[in-house]
């Protein structure tokens, strides 16, 4: 990973840490689901609510991990609020790709600002800390009431 990367990885996991977006219950949510990863003892949940066009009209979650799990979570919340559930499935497979280290950061892709988590997949305990809430989007989507990275 490059040093300019590397920085804003810090700057940014710092930052939403710190001050995590969306962080807060939705009252009556289209889906919400539970994810937990016991490698670190990360666990949220994550709630969505969808418009009738199936647009992501607001996300949002609460829990208790490690940084990059909070971290990750809050960027979560930014990238697919406004997406529609097509849009954020391909959003997730992408940041999966990318957390493992299959996507090249350079490639064409529609993750953004969610690049900084490139240098995670140097760090493979970490990657199911990365990729938790984005696993738990998922399973929300899908109707599941929880989800384990185990
Ligand atoms: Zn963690």
């Amino acid at each position: 990973m490059n040093s300019t990367l590397n920085e804003l990885y810090q700057e940014v996991i710092l930052d939403h840490n710190r001050k995590p977006r969306n962080y807060r219950e939705i009252a009556e949510p289209t889906a919400s689901s539970e994810g937990y990863n016991p490698l670190c003892g990360d666990l949220l949940h994550l709630y969505v609510k969808l418009d009738e066009i199936g647009v992501i009209e607001d996300v949002s979650f609460v829990g208790s991990g490690c940084a990059i799990s909070k971290a990750s979570a809050s960027m979560l919340t930014t990238a697919v609020k406004g997406k529609t559930v097509p849009e954020a499935r391909v959003m997730f497979d992408e940041f999966h790709r990318l957390v493992t280290g299959e996507l090249d950061p350079e490639s064409e892709n529609h993750l953004g600002r969610l690049k900084v988590f490139a240098g995670v997949s140097e760090f493979p305990a970490r990657v199911k800390c990365a990729s938790l809430a984005w696993h738990t989007l998922n399973g929300a989507l899908d109707g599941a009431d929880r989800v384990s990275t185990e």
